[in-house]
């Protein structure tokens, strides 16, 4: 849905991976902002006032950055008032030998079960937007 970033960039100091981790999630708000903005104008919604989105874990996305992010990025849009309600979906797996379903919250893949590591990720990898809310400019 968003871009992705450039290749692989060295950095030694942390300031600077901090400050790309941000703009991880400003190109995240960036996205949702645009999705937003296009589904406000084809249902004629003139101002958003809630935002719910759902992030999977696997995606490495902070909540309150991209809060943050989307705020700022909002300022100015017919979404500036919004709020952003970020719910995360902790990773989930599953082993394709014996079938076993565990949570990969510790980004564990290898089977609990049989220690076999072909598994399939079922949940975790989420990012959308699952409703908002808004006005129509003249609801009188
Ligand atoms: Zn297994």
């Amino acid at each position: 849905m968003v871009g992705r970033a450039a290749g692989p960039l060295r950095a030694g100091g942390s300031p600077l991976i901090r400050e790309r981790r941000a703009m991880h999630e400003m190109s995240v708000a960036h996205g949702l902002l645009s999705i937003l903005q296009a589904q406000a104008k084809a249902h004629g919604i003139a101002r958003i006032s809630r935002v719910r989105v759902k992030v999977g874990r696997l995606r490495g996305l902070d909540a309150r950055q991209l809060r943050l992010a989307f705020e700022a990025l909002a300022e100015d849009s017919l979404a500036a008032e919004a709020e952003l309600d970020v719910e995360e979906i902790v990773a989930q797996a599953r082993c394709r030998a014996c079938g076993a379903v565990w949570r990969a919250a510790d980004y564990r893949f290898d089977c609990p079960e049989c220690a076999l590591s072909d598994s399939e990720i079922l949940a975790g990898r989420e990012l959308y937007i699952e409703s908002f809310d808004g006005e129509r400019p003249d609801s009188g």
